[in-house]
């Protein structure tokens, strides 16, 4: 989703087709859900915080509808209560540790929700990649580059270290990348329940360009937003975010940039703060949800 407001700056993107989540350069959120798009060439830095390779374990059978997914049935999240390592300065080592201290508390608040339900058993820590040149990812379906915001595609977060909007934004804003983190949590949700692989196959029957395909974007995308709601909401509870990080979090919400593949300013705010008031997934059903709520 893009988004623009501090996150002038910051766009991520997610990609379905291959579950992929890409940022671009104007928005917080700028998922791009074009498998075709960029082919990559130069090589980065690979630092992953996991080198796990126990395969995820499904508990239950993925529904073959996103309507229909168990992600959409219940479950909440308990209360943060996880150290996350302070964003000191944008230096590339900073933002690895606050990253990856932001990824591992959002796996220890999501994880035993989704074990709680039998959707699955064990799985794999989540990968960071930072990202300091332009890089191939997913087999090429993607490329994550640096003038991405954030970027996740099979298990893996990608995050450019040297995007010109943490340039602008600064350390101190990092209740923003924060949130854009958890973001990018939400799509790995929608990997883990299986309901990424089928609106993926769905969005590609349609055509990603089409308009059923750019709704089918916007519903996936507006899904992570409220996900993302619901983890602000427990890091609240939990003392990790102020009140006025929360505020700050919210009024960029409604600052972003308009487009069909992340959805409007206004959808962005309706969502993230379903997330938030409900903290539970149920609110987060965009399947559902009349066109012009996901527009
Ligand atoms: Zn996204």
């Amino acid at each position: 989703m893009s988004r623009q407001s501090l996150m002038l700056a910051i766009p991520l993107v997610i990609v379905l087709g291959v579950f992929v989540g890409l940022v671009t350069a104007q928005a917080i959120r700028a998922d791009d859900s074009n498998p075709n798009a960029s082919a990559a060439t130069t090589t980065t830095t690979l630092r992953p915080v996991s080198t796990s390779t126990i395969p995820t374990t499904f508990l239950k059978p993925v529904a073959a509808t996103p309507e229909a997914n168990t992600l959409n049935s219940g479950l909440r999240l308990p209360d943060w209560q996880c150290e996350l390592q302070p964003l000191n300065d944008m230096s590339a080592e900073s933002q690895r540790t606050f990253v990856e201290s932001g990824l591992q508390c959002l796996e220890r608040i999501w994880l035993p929700a989704l074990r709680d339900a039998n959707i699955v058993g064990t799985v794999p820590p989540v990968k960071l990649v930072l990202v300091e040149n332009d890089q191939p990812a997913c087999n090429n379906h993607k490329t994550a580059s640096p003038t991405e915001v954030a970027f996740y595609c099979a298990n893996t977060v990608y995050w450019p270290v040297a995007d010109e909007s943490r340039k602008d934004l600064g350390a101190k804003d990092w209740d923003l990348y924060l949130f854009l983190l958890m973001h990018e949590y939400g799509h790995h949700v929608q990997e883990l329940t299986g309901l990424s692989r089928v609106a993926d196959h769905r969005q590609q029957d349609a055509g990603v360009d089409s308009p059923t395909g750019l709704l089918l974007s916007r519903r996936v995308e507006l899904q992570a937003q409220c996900l993302a709601g619901m983890a602000m909401a427990a890091a609240e509870q939990g003392g990790a975010l102020s009140a006025r990080k929360v505020g700050h979090i919210i009024d960029d919400e409604s600052n972003m940039v308009e487009e069909e593949v992340h959805g409007s300013s206004a959808s962005n705010y309706r969502w993230t703060q379903a997330g938030y008031r409900d903290r539970a997934t149920t609110a987060c059903n965009t399947w559902t949800a009349a066109p012009d709520e996901v527009n």
